[in-house]
């Protein structure tokens, strides 16, 4: 299975270098695995004149009859009209111009396949899947040929999809079962009714049918998942078996008096379950590495601060670190206030602490009497030393890899426990698969009181009357807020349209009735920390800003974020932004603003918006519409790359994948009992192959 594909009759080397290059199929096995994106049932074929706007794909076969170049530069094109018993159908195609017009032949019978489009009331296909027809021979069977993806590289040297299903063909010819051998356990094939694996790996290129197709995806999709599951449970239970970790054995006297004299709220159920959870993790003698996910406003902030108390009570310095400066501050500010009767000595360190203060909080870690350090990434640098640091938070990244983990492992001599706490929260199928190194945690409880956001959406021209809205909301005594896009980190464009939206807010709110803060990328921490100050402290009643208000900042007289061009957001930032009010006891409102001219995706995304302030629905949603690729801090490599399984639709295959994967990591960590054999041999067979080991 491991040999090059070369090995293979009819793969010269220079083919080889191209399939290698193009398709990133090295191996017999990657060949296998070089799923067909979809199969022609060669049986079924429309006639031209039963094809409507409604039918997305369609498939016809007749006589081409002209073949015509027409336009100029951009527009230049070749069209070929395809005549069936019924009627004709344009094939128009924009690129590989001259390759198709040697290809063609007028007179030819072909196969078509692609996407319908109508023109002038006249069907269409752009850039068609074509072939040569060859009529089914009669009785014949394995009417489901294979259509694999292929590259413009490949197929001008003749390896089209066609090409590639031939090798795959002729590969499956020369295997037997026990080149693909059995990797599930009898019983859980048995529990599921799975076909075999060889079966499977067969049916899925050339099946015999819809349902033998049907049986190999969802074995072959189960198998995805479960030894994604696997490896990273494998990985998990590794890991904790061989770093030890520090343990806080006592709840003591400085959690118990916060908890009885400072605490300013009752604690959700879910923020007592978690840190249930997170105390069960630090007095279990092993490293905790748990990923805490909860919505905008959730308080997710507070089991941070009670934790570090704990550690501070067992005598571990904790850190806690922020993915801006501004957040950072106010994360000092609202900790030192809350702690200010206790004997617990909070210090802060950003990129901008100058360096006298820097080098006596450096001090003071390293001595020890800094019991909690708050700060940025410069938290987390080589300099910063602890004298026993034992908890470290990261708050509102997913993006926080285990590289940087790793760095704040080696902060102590056994490593610190470490809390990664999520910005919005992202689905549970992504958590599990691109997370799944870490354990879970979530607080699905919002605090009680909390009023839902009334979100709505307006078009530019209703700018007056938004205006006129907010200007009755200050009246009351609230705080407003005005977003901008960022695109680009400090971009010339976007700092353009904000000082440009600055004027115009100005415009409809001149001093001295009205004062307004304005925070930018390009200001100085000090600029931007005044601009920050005076909002929160209400000297202004006002904040434009671009994005960097974003994360975490909590205003509670703030009652309404208007956010400009709405439709450049992207889902869950609109769903941060949205988070920066409703955290008071007032009515809070959302004011989405766009351009007339709206695409179908942002007009969903604003729906979606409009209809929910659910974060976890609202990540659900982003994912169907984004795919798992571009979620934002899911970008590691190799996690999410399923060939066949989708997170999106595929969630409960992925549920009972876990669930089995889970049990078998747990009875059998090390793989050693007879049933697990197969499992064994099978992942030792796949090592190197993907990125796996990048996050162990
Ligand atoms: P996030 O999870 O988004 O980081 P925060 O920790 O900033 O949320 O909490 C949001 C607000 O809710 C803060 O003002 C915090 O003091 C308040 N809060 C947190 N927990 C509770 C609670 N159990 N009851 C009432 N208010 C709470
Ligand atoms: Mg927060």
């Amino acid at each position: 299975m491991n040999s090059p594909i070369e090995y293979l009759t009819g793969i010269s080397t220079l083919k080889g270098d191209l399939i290698r290059k193009e398709l990133q199929v090295f191996t017999f096995r990657d060949l296998l695995e070089f799923y067909p994106i979809r199969h022609i049932d060669k049986t079924r074929i429309d006639p031209i004149a039963s094809l409507s706007p409604r039918i997305e794909y369609a498939q016809v076969s007749g006589r081409i009859i002209s073949i015509e170049i027409m336009g100029q530069k951009a527009g230049r094109r070749l069209v070929a009209m395809l005549s069936d018993d019924t009627g004709e159908i344009e094939l128009v195609w924009f690129q590989g111009i001259s390759w198709i017009q040697k290809m063609l032949q007028v007179g030819g019978q072909y196969l078509v396949f692609g996407k319908l489009g109508f023109f002038m009331n006249r069907p269409q296909i752009a850039h068609p899947e074509i072939e040569v027809y060859t009529p089914q021979k009669a009785g014949g069977k394995a009417c489901l040929e294979p259509v694999y993806p292929s590259t413009e590289k490949l197929k001008t040297k003749g390896l089209n999809g066609r090409a590639i299903g031939k090798f795959t063909h002729a590969l499956l010819q020369i295997l037997s079962e026990r080149d693909l051998p059995e990797n599930l356990p009898q019983d859980l094939i048995t529990r599921y009714k799975f076909i075999s694996h060889f079966e499977a790996i067969r049916q899925i290129h050339f099946p015999v049918s819809e349902k033998h197709y049907a049986h190999a995806l969802r074995r072959l999709k189960f198998e995805e998942f479960f030894f994604a599951q696997l490896r990273l449970g494998l990985v998990r239970t590794a890991r904790q078996r061989s770093s030890k970790g520090l343990v806080f054995s006592q709840v003591g006297l400085l959690f118990n008096d916060f908890f009885n004299a400072y605490l300013p709220f009752e604690l959700t159920g879910a923020q007592k379950r978690v840190l249930k959870e997170i105390r069960k993790d630090t007095g279990s003698g092993r490293q905790m590495n748990r990923l805490l996910q909860g919505d905008v406003g959730s308080g997710k902030t507070i089991v941070a601060l009670m934790m570090m108390l704990i550690a501070a009570d067992n005598g571990y310095q904790s850190v806690m670190m922020a993915p801006t400066e501004i957040l950072a501050q106010q994360h000092f500010n609202s900790i030192s206030e809350l702690l200010k009767d206790m004997p617990v000595c909070v210090k802060m360190l950003t990129g901008s602490s100058v360096t006298k203060e820097r080098r006596s909080v450096l001090k003071g870690c390293e001595d020890g009497t800094v019991h909690i350090l708050i700060g940025t990434h410069a938290v987390i640098e080589g300099k910063v030393q602890f004298r026993n640091l034992g908890f470290a938070i990261i708050d509102e990244q997913h993006k926080f890899g285990v590289a940087q983990r790793a760095q704040l492992w080696k902060k102590n001599h056994t490593p610190p426990h470490v809390l990664v706490m999520t910005a919005t929260p992202i689905p549970r199928t992504l958590a599990l698969t691109a997370y799944g190194d870490l354990d879970y945690s979530v607080i699905d409880e919002l605090p009680p009181g909390r009023q839902p956001i009334h979100t709505i959406h307006r078009f530019e021209s209703a700018r007056p009357q938004v205006m006129g809205f907010v200007k009755e909301e200050i009246q009351k005594g609230r705080q407003v807020y005005f977003v901008y896009p960022l695109i680009e980190e400090s971009s010339k464009l976007d700092y353009e349209n904000l000082m440009k939206g600055f004027e115009e807010v100005k415009s409809f709110f001149p001093e001295p009735a009205y004062w307004i803060s304005m925070v930018h990328g390009r200001q100085t921490a000090e600029q931007k920390d005044t601009n920050m100050q005076r909002f929160v402290k209400g000297d202004t009643q006002i904040m434009v800003s671009t994005t960097v208000i974003e994360v975490g900042v909590n205003v509670p007289n703030a009652s309404v974020m208007v956010i400009e061009s709405a439709e450049k957001f992207g889902l869950s930032q609109l769903h941060q932004l949205r988070g920066r009010v409703g955290r008071g006891a007032e009515k809070s409102f959302c004011i989405l603003l766009t351009g007339p001219k709206i695409s179908n995706d942002a007009r969903e995304r604003l729906t979606i918006m409009v209809a929910t302030n659910d974060g976890f629905r609202i990540a659900e949603k982003d994912l169907e519409i984004r795919g798992p690729g571009d979620i934002e801090g899911t970008k590691q490599s190799g996690l999410l790359n399923f060939k066949l399984a989708s997170l999106v639709q595929d969630k409960a295959i992925l549920e009972a994948a876990r669930e089995v994967a889970l049990k078998v990591v747990e009875e059998d960590p090390d793989l050693i009992l007879a049933e697990h054999l197969r499992i064994k041999t099978y992942l030792q067979g796949q090592t190197g192959k993907t990125a796996w080991s990048k996050i162990s």
